[in-house]
């Protein structure tokens, strides 16, 4: 059995074929790779602040308290919600400042 190879465009406009009915582009999906996906909602500025600062995946983001990472230069009080919902879906937290 062979599945027709279909072009498709994806909403950042690459072009790909694909047969199987998954949607993903797999350019986009390379980039959001190399951008360092788990912080991909996040203003630009304040993923540079969090990489300035070492912190490259959820688990070291989590060894932080909140006010260590509104202390970093270019992250904002608005990024910290972005950073709470981040941290909640891979069922981490903020350090507790108070431990
Ligand atoms: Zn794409």
């Amino acid at each position: 059995m062979t599945r027709q190879k279909t072009l498709r465009t994806c909403k950042a406009g690459h072009r790909y074929y694909k047969s199987s009915d998954c949607n993903t582009c797999p350019v986009c999906e390379a980039s959001a790779k190399q951008n360092n996906s788990w912080c991909a909602g996040l203003s630009a500025p304040a993923r540079r602040a969090l990489e300035g600062a070492g912190i490259d995946s959820v688990k070291k983001l989590s060894m932080f308290t909140k006010a260590e990472i509104l202390a970093l230069h270019g992250l904002g009080p608005s990024s910290v919600p972005k950073l709470h919902a981040i941290l909640a879906a891979n069922g981490q937290s903020f350090r507790d400042s108070k431990r």
